[in-house]
């Protein structure tokens, strides 16, 4: 079966799937983007994926382009006609094709449209985590606003292949302060020795992972003591546990950073009840 894509009004296969070369996404970054889980078919928390998109747009002045619903159900349509199961769906914004020129288009021109969906491996993912993940830690070169989802992803893209490059599968961020902001792509969360959760405010250095949102949810229903607040690696080398969190891998233990091993080595409690508990209380669409 071939993949489809949806572009700019258009169902179509990937190899007809393709976008202008002057597209400002392409040309400039100048866009943004969502993924969310889709599990038993359907869609979780798309609601606040969508709420996090159209703030997104409202930063950069792109204009939605189309409304909440009818996004969805171009969404819905696209896991449908992939018959994902389980996997994730991905939306792209773009400020829309104009001759190349770094300021907005006059006059405005209608921003650009794609979603595309692919299956996950379900066990692969619970195998995982039943291991954990290594991560390690690089400074966080990213500008002052990824707070905005945008597409201009340059230093994740080099943060990760480094993490790779060292046989880990995360690198965790580290500010001029030598505290942790987020991981590349997924927040960043531990567990102190007295059992403290402890994960980075949501202010303008980190995304506003709606995994992190429900994870918090998880945490008060759990009655389990948590601080926004920032942390440094050396409390993150200390920590009992440590884990990320994002749509893909919902809560994903930690088990080594820098290649010191996290509490005994092994996914946490704490992690494991969150990854446990957390699609009771996502929302499923
Ligand atoms: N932080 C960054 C930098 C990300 O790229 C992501 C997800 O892609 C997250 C956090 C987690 O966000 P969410 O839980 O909404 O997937």
């Amino acid at each position: 079966m071939s993949r489809i894509a949806y572009v700019n009004g258009r169902y179509l296969p990937f190899r007809d799937a393709k976008v202008h070369v002057e597209d400002r996404g392409y040309q400039f970054a100048d866009g943004v983007y969502e993924v969310c889980e889709v599990r038993g078919g359907r869609l979780i928390d798309q609601r606040r994926h969508l709420a996090r998109l159209k703030r997104s747009l409202d930063e950069l002045r792109i204009r939605m382009p189309m409304s909440p619903a009818a996004l969805g159900i171009v969404l819905r349509e696209v896991v449908a006609r992939n018959r994902i199961g389980y996997g994730l769906v991905y939306l792209q914004i773009t400020r829309g094709v104009a001759r190349r020129d770094a300021a907005f288009p006059a006059p405005e021109v209608p921003p650009a449209l794609v979603v595309t969906a692919r299956a996950l491996n379900k066990a692969r993912n619970e195998a995982l985590a039943a291991k954990g993940i290594a991560v390690i830690s690089v400074p966080d070169i990213r500008w002052g606003r990824v707070d905005i989802k945008s597409v201009g992803l340059l230093p994740s893209v080099l943060a990760r292949q480094a993490a790779i490059d060292r046989g880990a599968r995360e690198a965790w961020l580290v500010d001029k302060d030598g505290k942790v902001t987020e991981g590349a792509s997924a927040n960043a969360w531990i567990v102190t020795k007295i059992g403290t959760l402890v994960t980075r405010q949501a202010d303008h250095a980190i995304l506003r992972g709606i995994t992190r949102a429900v994870a918090l949810d998880v945490v008060k229903a759990l009655a389990l003591t948590v601080e926004e607040r920032p942390f440094t690696l050396e409390e993150a080398y200390a920590a009992r546990e440590a884990f990320i969190t994002s749509a893909t891998q919902i809560v994903m233990p930690v088990v080594r950073i820098d290649g010191r091993p996290v509490g005994d080595g092994r996914p946490g409690p704490v992690a494991m009840a969150l990854r446990q508990e957390f699609h009771r209380y996502a929302e499923a669409g």
